[in-house]
């Protein structure tokens, strides 16, 4: 960036008292005064002349400024550094009000204040047993939320009229008398913050400002067949809006719990059914622990082990995608470990019959013979 000599800028020689630079200064800053000026670029022609002044003004920085030029104040990444310690506070001496107008004084913040906005979104991330995502269930949980003032309902105060500083326009006018004379200069209006309405009395209770931190219990519905990762969106519940904005959503989100006996595929649910030998063997009707309570399964003869079989319609019927899964049961034949004599007496008459026919062990007996 090509920077003007400061000394140009304010039109002074490098030998100006300090007295010669402010009344530079104070001619240019009228001339350019951003509110005033009809001068094209007058509002980068006034801060031209106000870095400079800042520079110049301060015997320390104009000695900088003489012996290294523009480069004792840009920084590494090519920025103007030389307002970093300028104390604005000392330009209001001079200047009265006129320099809050744009930006460095306060008027920053009651700006934003009138502005409409809308509320946070919140997110509450809630734990429930596979009980309560098969069958849904509800809960009142307690949060901490930004919300509309129950005192003042929102409106920050009581009463409230049209601005008789501003007439309702948010803005005033206001005639300032400074050394160069008197600006007139708009501003946001202080009676109203910008509001353009005023009230009788502001609210003590949320000072103002139409919301405030409330411990609130919500009842969440939790849908049936809700999955770890699900989110409920709970339209208007999160942070209220001020100034006429929209309240943010509050959004649940699940982790379901494992069951030790369930297991869960989505909507499928799956669980383990121990067999003994014989039931494997011989068939037999078993009762099943659905969750929808117990139901009784033909588990035909010659089941193996591993095995998967089917109770449809059995799994979680799921309000979150309008889906009902299936229940699968695994079978797991136990083999017994400890036996009465008659067991195993019982077994070996077994063993002496041709148990042996199956292809599996033609197979692997070929093998040994040859
Ligand atoms: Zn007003
Ligand atoms: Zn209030």
């Amino acid at each position: 960036m090509n920077k003007k000599d400061y000394y140009e800028v304010l039109g002074v020689s490098k030998t100006a008292s300090q007295d010669e630079i402010k009344s530079a200064f104070r001619k240019l800053a009228k001339k350019y005064h951003p509110d005033v000026s009809k001068e094209e670029n007058a509002a980068e022609k006034f801060k031209e002349c106000q870095e400079a002044y800042a520079v110049l003004s301060d015997e320390n920085k104009r000695k900088q400024y003489d012996q290294y030029g523009h480069s004792a104040f840009t920084n590494s990444q090519g920025g103007f550094s030389g307002f970093d310690g300028f104390d604005f506070g000392s330009m209001d001496d001079i200047f009265g009000d006129i320099f809050r107008n744009f930006g460095f004084g306060s008027s920053s913040s009651s700006r934003s204040r009138s502005r409409r906005q809308d509320g946070s979104d919140l997110l509450y991330r809630m734990t429930i047993s596979f009980e309560e995502a098969v069958n849904g269930s509800k809960r009142d949980i307690k949060i901490e939320v930004e919300d509309e003032c129950p005192d003042c309902h929102g409106q920050g105060g009581f009463n409230s009229h049209t601005c008789s500083e501003c007439k309702g326009s948010g803005t005033v006018t206001r005639q300032q008398s400074t050394i160069f004379g008197s600006f007139l200069s708009k501003t946001t209006c202080p009676h109203c913050n910008g509001t353009g309405t005023s009230f009788e009395r502001v609210c003590t209770s949320c000072r103002g400002k139409g919301t405030v931190k409330q411990n609130k219990t919500l009842t969440v519905t939790i849908p049936k067949g809700v999955d770890t990762g699900n989110r409920l969106r709970l339209a208007g519940k999160g942070e209220a809006g001020t100034n006429g904005g929209l309240p943010g959503d509050l959004y649940i989100e699940f982790t379901v719990k494992e069951d030790d006996f369930y297991q869960r595929d989505g909507n499928d649910i799956y669980i383990v059914v121990p067999l003994t030998i014989t039931e494997a063997v011989l068939g037999c009707k078993k009762m099943i622990p659905t969750v929808y309570g117990n139901v009784e399964l033909s588990i035909p003869e010659g089941t193996k082990n591993s095995s998967k079989l089917r109770l449809k319609g059995k799994g979680i019927d799921s309000e979150v995608n309008n889906k009902k899964g299936d229940m699968y049961v695994i079978i797991d034949v136990v083999i017994p470990s400890k036996l009465s004599r008659k067991q195993k007496e019982l077994f070996k008459e077994l063993s002496e019959t041709d148990l042996d026919d199956d292809s599996k062990f033609t197979k692997y007996n070929k093998r040994l013979k040859r």
